[in-house]
């Protein structure tokens, strides 16, 4: 029987990461000098201290409430670099346009990207276009890549948490939380997976949750000049429940949840309700999980509260010793174990 690529395979979740470890990781052993290397599967690599990722887009529908793919596209790969303490500098882009694609829609997508690199502060210098004939993909795809230079707080940050436990890692690495640590989530979650299934074409259903669609740069830097984090990671494919049992497996250690804590809207929890999803495996584009040394936990907060990308945020939970894996209270009183999703329950929404 010859294997084939199944679409759950590119979700973002248990699939993909097997795909990752048993198909690419085996291709790419050798890494130069890279400091974090590919075999950490994290969100950026560093080599010669520069950050580097690439992402590449598919989303559809291209237009959603809140972004299209362009914004999507210049947010995702800024937040890869910002979240491992990377300060964004520069980005490149790759289109891929199907034969007959529309000038104009494609004008919108563009300039939407030209205005939030240039809100974000990060700069598209360097790009490549190719059309492929008509049916080769769906529309229009883009890739972009972004390098970033180590974050000037870094060290500010690193001494911060040093105050208060040992921290010998010189990046924000999914690997850095330990036991006693406090898990804090930047806003609300569910946002960006309701608004583009609410635009697509037979789920019906009316809702006025906007993507979180936003560059995550500014606020990641006041964070760091406040120090105190450990860990941080964007909770896109897999949602919440991905970026948790990333930081759980990679730092070996238990991860405990409070499911009252976690800010989910009321139009994101009746969608779910409706579609039998849950809120917890759904991507976010405009959001940080941080791990964060407990003393700092005050200070982090008002800085995030302060910022117009972290009004809603909130302490969620523990790093622990007491618990394997992820386990959530529930709200009724129970507790749950929250695995890492198979796939997405939305395909294609980055
Ligand atoms: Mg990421």
């Amino acid at each position: 029987m010859i294997k084939k690529i199944t679409l759950a395979q590119g979700a973002g979740g248990e699939l993909m990461d097997q795909l990752i470890k048993e198909n690419i990781l085996q291709f790419f052993k050798k890494q130069g000098n890279a400091e974090v290397r590919l075999t950490a599967l994290d969100d950026a690599a560093v080599i010669d201290d520069i950050v580097f990722s690439t992402d590449s887009h598919t989303v559809q529908p291209l237009i959603f409430p809140g972004g299209d793919i362009g914004s999507l596209a210049v947010c995702g790969t800024i937040n890869d670099v910002a979240v491992v303490g990377g300060s964004p500098l520069g980005l490149s882009t790759g289109f891929i346009i199907e034969e007959g694609f529309s000038l104009e829609t494609f004008e919108i997508i563009v300039r939407s990207m030209g205005q939030t690199a240039e809100k974000a502060g990060v700069p598209i210098v360097t790009g490549d276009t190719k059309v492929v004939e008509k049916g080769a993909i769906q529309q229009f795809m883009v890739n972009t890549s972004g390098i970033g230079n180590r974050s000037p707080f870094l060290e500010k940050n690193i001494k911060e948490v040093n105050r208060h436990r040992k921290f010998t890692n010189r990046w924000l690495l999914d690997s850095n939380l330990r036991g006693g640590d406090v898990l804090v989530l930047s806003g609300n979650i569910g946002e960006h997976g309701i608004a583009l299934l609410s635009f697509r074409e037979g789920y019906g259903f009316e809702t006025t949750i906007h993507s979180d669609v936003a560059p995550l740069n500014s606020l990641m830097a006041q964070l760091l000049a406040e120090g105190g984090i450990v860990c941080a990671k964007d909770p896109t494919r897999g949602g919440l429940a991905n970026t948790l049992n990333e930081f759980s497996e990679k730092s070996k250690v238990g991860v405990f949840l409070d499911e009252d804590a976690i800010p989910i809207p009321e139009g994101v929890r009746s969608a779910c309700d409706m579609l039998g999803i849950d809120p917890l495996e759904i991507g976010n584009e405009g959001k940080v999980v941080l791990g964060v040394v407990k003393e700092k936990v005050d200070d982090v907060l008002s800085v995030l509260r302060k910022h117009p990308l972290g009004q809603r945020a909130a302490i969620i939970g523990e790093a622990t010793e007491t618990v394997s894996g992820v386990v959530m209270q529930t709200a009724v009183g129970g507790k749950r174990i929250i695995r890492k999703p198979l796939g997405d329950p939305i395909p294609r929404i980055c």
